[in-house]
C-alpha cells in the first residue's frame, strides 16, 4: 500500500498505479524499450535516478540523471531517501522513495530503470512491484551489439560482457522479474513489453 500520509487524494487520483522495473544488460535493448513502453502508456512517469557517476556529453542533467556528489549521495543515504540504491562499476546509483509514493498514489505506472541489485531491494519492499528483464537473443548476438555501438574500447566491451552474463545469471536466480523478455527484434520485442504491462495493470488492479 502506498503511504498517502503525505499527499491528499486528488480528483484525478486512481488506483491503479503500478511500479515497473525494467532491467537488462547493456546491449540488450533495454533503453529503447523502456522509451517505448514510455511513450505508449499515456500515465506512465519515468524515475530519474540520483547517481554520483561522471556527466557525459549525451546525458541531460535533470532528464537522464541527477547528477550528484558522494557525499550528498552518502546523505540521502542516511536520511533513508532512497527506495533501493545499488553500485555499479564503482558508481552510486538511486531511486528517491518520496517521488516514486508521489506518482504511484497519483494511479501512475512509474518506471524505474534499475539494476539487478536494485529491483531485488524493491520487490522485498513492494512485491506487488512488475519486474521485466530484458534479454539478448544469445550471448553472441550480445557481444556482437556491444561491439557495433563503436563507442569504448575492446577492453571496456569485454568488461561489460562479462557483467552481462553475471547480471543474466543473478536476474534468473533471483524472484525479482515476472517476465524475461528476449529482444530478437526491436519493434516486436517494445510490441511485447507494451502487452505485457498493460496486462500487468490490469491484473494489478483487479487483485
Ligand atoms: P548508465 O550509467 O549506463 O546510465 O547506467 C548503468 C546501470 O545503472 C544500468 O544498468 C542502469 O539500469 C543502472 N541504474 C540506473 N539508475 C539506477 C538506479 O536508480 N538504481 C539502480 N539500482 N540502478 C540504476
Amino acid at each position: 500500500m502506498v503511504d498517502q500520509t503525505h499527499h491528499p487524494r486528488l480528483p484525478t487520483d486512481t488506483d491503479d498505479g503500478l511500479l515497473l522495473m525494467i532491467s537488462g544488460p547493456s546491449g540488450a535493448g533495454k533503453t529503447t524499450i523502456t522509451r517505448g513502453i514510455d511513450r505508449a502508456i499515456a500515465d506512465s512517469v519515468f524515475s530519474i535516478s540520483c547517481t554520483t557517476r561522471d556527466k557525459t556529453e549525451a546525458d541531460v542533467e535533470a532528464v537522464d540523471y541527477h547528477f550528484i556528489y558522494d557525499d550528498e549521495f552518502q546523505k540521502l543515504i542516511d536520511k533513508k531517501a532512497f527506495l533501493e540504491w545499488a553500485d555499479v562499476f564503482g558508481k552510486k546509483y538511486g531511486t528517491r522513495k518520496k517521488w516514486v509514493d508521489e506518482q504511484l498514489s497519483r494511479g501512475r505506472l512509474v518506471i524505474l530503470e534499475i539494476d539487478v541489485e536494485g529491483a531485488k531491494q524493491v520487490k522485498a519492499q513492494i512485491p506487488d512491484a512488475f519486474g521485466l528483464f530484458i534479454l539478448p537473443p544469445s550471448e553472441d548476438e550480445l557481444l556482437r551489439r556491444l561491439r557495433n555501438r563503436k563507442r569504448e574500447s575492446e577492453e571496456l566491451i569485454q568488461k561489460r560482457f562479462a557483467q552481462a552474463k553475471h547480471e543474466i545469471a543473478e536476474a534468473k536466480a533471483c524472484d525479482a522479474y515476472d517476465k524475461f523478455l528476449v529482444n530478437e527484434n526491436i519493434d516486436e520485442a517494445i510490441a511485447e513489453a507494451i502487452m505485457t504491462v498493460k496486462a500487468a495493470r490490469i491484473a494489478h488492479t483487479m487483485h
